[in-house]
């Protein structure tokens, strides 16, 4: 199966992704992972990529672009779900035309639906285990006791002025996608509020329809 998981930031998309991909056995495949890898890694991928993610830009697409086709030959073209991946028309164009050289359509997009309001609140008081990966809501969904406050990480693009750059990125750039999707690819609206598993389940229900 290969999946798409679109929404706004802070929708959710890191977390349910990790659940579906543990669930239906896809890999996970976060752009935004990766590019804070490269980051860390002070790659030249990251060292191109910094400045636009700390300030909640986009990276180029190029760059972007470079990484996914390097990650789908390597792992095969199928069994995964792209997370905050494509993020602009160029990128989708480009998944498209790569996936289809390899006879290899995506199935559906899945799209986390969380009204605005909502977003500020979850992107300021969400955190990230920096030893696992794993993401937490202070309120919502906190972490483990045995999970020390220094293990929590506050990523520098979830203050408010990035997260502000960030959600004008996204009306711009990748709110658009959605007719681009509409037009090419099965795609499924899931509400995205509620409790993880609540969301889950809504997602399961959707990518139970036919031709999945
Ligand atoms: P995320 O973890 O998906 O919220 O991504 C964090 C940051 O990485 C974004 O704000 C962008 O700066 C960058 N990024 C991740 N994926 C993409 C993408 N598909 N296109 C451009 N920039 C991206």
């Amino acid at each position: 199966m290969r999946l798409i998981l679109f929404g706004p930031p802070g929708a959710g998309k890191g977390t349910q992704a990790k659940l579906l991909a543990k669930h239906h056995g896809l890999r996970h495949l976060s752009t935004g992972d990766m590019l804070r890898a490269a980051v860390r890694n002070e790659s030249p991928v990251g060292k191109e990529a910094k400045g636009h993610m700390d300030a909640g830009e986009l990276v180029p697409d190029d760059v972007v672009n470079r990484i996914v086709a390097e990650t789908l030959a390597e792992i095969g073209y199928d069994d995964f779900i792209l997370d905050g991946y494509p993020r602009t028309v160029d990128q989708a164009e480009f998944l498209v035309e790569a996936l289809s050289d390899q006879d290899a359509p995506i199935n559906a997009v899945v799209s986390l639906r969380v009204p605005e309001e909502h977003i500020v609140q979850r992107l300021s008081r969400r955190r990230t285990d920096r030893e696992t990966g794993a993401i937490y809501h202070l309120d919502f969904n906190p972490p483990p006791a045995d999970v020390t406050a220094e293990r929590l990480l506050h990523r520098s693009d979830d203050e408010p002025e990035a997260i502000r750059t960030r959600l004008e990125e996204y009306h711009a750039k990748t709110q658009p996608l959605e007719a681009f999707f509409r037009a090419h690819v099965r795609f499924l609206d899931v509400d995205g509020l509620g409790s993880l598993d609540e969301v889950q389940a809504r997602i399961d229900e959707a990518l139970r329809g036919p031709g999945l």
